[in-house]
């Protein structure tokens, strides 16, 4: 089955929070297979990625995912953290290894008791009780990576220590996916790899998380939204128009899912969605 999901951050401000509650009420309103919460750079949002994942359990008909990084936390304070996410009833968590706070390209330095590969979070949350776990895949690999084989050997290696399917960085060319998938199948694992859809509607902030990220973004669609970039809703009609038809094409190339990246906003994810929604459930109408 096609399944379709959306991610939020834990905001930090009122005005934040509102943002958010108003973009999850909307987004519950399309019955999403499930919604992801960040955790933030550092670690620095732990008790909010907490507070906002219990919330959405304890008061929304939506499925939470809670994002965790191995940032800055010993393997006991990580123990906890999964103990809080299980008694808060979460049951499904996207592990991470994260990058370093502050510059996230410098060198990273594991916490002196903690762990240094995501595999390893994987390994203590299956053995931990009952999870459904993610983990991230790079359809451009992994840019701390010198090549492909050393990039799909690590990440057979989370597959192996225990995860159930993984959703992608952000990518904007749907054959660095489709390789991708090529790859990992090659290397005998089979784990969903779901797709994450990035709205890219202004220039000044997708060159910005392209940059953090190490994805390559088009020059074709980067002129455009260059020339778009004091006219908001011709960014948001190219961006959205952009991201759509990768969406359907992914659909097409039988992707597990698409999950779209809201940064807390309903709009561009929304409108995506609403020009694959019809074909993509058709797919499965009884
Ligand atoms: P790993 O799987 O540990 O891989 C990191 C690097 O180490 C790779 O190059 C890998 O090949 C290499 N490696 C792995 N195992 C070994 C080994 N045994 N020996 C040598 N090298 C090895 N960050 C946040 O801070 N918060 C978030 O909420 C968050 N959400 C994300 C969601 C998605 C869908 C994605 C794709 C990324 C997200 N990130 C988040 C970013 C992520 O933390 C970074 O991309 C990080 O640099 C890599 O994390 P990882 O889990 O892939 O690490």
């Amino acid at each position: 089955m096609t399944t379709f999901s959306f991610e939020f951050f834990p905001p930090k401000t009122v005005a934040g929070q509102r943002a958010l509650w108003r973009t999850v009420r909307r987004v519950e309103a399309f019955a999403p297979d499930f919604v992801s919460v960040t955790y933030g750079a550092g670690g620095s949002s732990r008790e909010r990625t907490l507070e906002v994942t219990r919330r959405i359990a304890a008061e929304t008909t939506l499925r939470p995912v809670a994002h965790l990084t191995a940032v800055g936390h010993s393997v006991a304070e990580l123990r906890h953290i999964i103990g809080q996410y299980a008694d808060a009833g979460i049951r499904d968590v996207l592990v991470l290894r994260g990058d370093p706070p502050g510059d996230p390209r410098g060198p990273w330095v594991a916490h002196p008791q903690g762990f240094t590969h995501a595999w390893q979070l994987v390994e203590l949350i299956r053995a931990s009780g009952q999870f459904t776990i993610g983990v991230a895949a790079f359809p451009e690999r992994h840019p701390r990576s010198p090549d492909w084989d050393f990039d799909i050997r690590h990440f057979v290696a989370k597959c192996r220590a225990g995860a159930d399917y993984a959703i992608t960085q952000m990518f904007f060319d749907v054959e660095d996916y489709l390789r991708l998938r090529d790859r990992v199948a090659a290397a005998g694992c089979d784990i969903p790899i779901i797709p994450e859809i990035m709205p890219a509607t202004d220039i000044r902030q997708i060159s910005r998380f392209a940059e953090l990220s190490g994805a390559t973004f088009p020059a074709e669609l980067a002129n455009r939204l260059h020339a778009a970039r004091n006219d908001p809703g011709e960014g948001h009609r190219v961006g959205v128009a952009h991201a759509t038809a990768m969406a359907q094409r992914l659909l097409a190339e039988d992707a597990p899912g698409l999950h779209y990246i809201t940064l807390n906003k309903t709009t561009p994810a929304l409108d995506i969605h609403a020009g694959v929604l019809t074909p993509a459930r058709s797919l499965h109408a009884p």
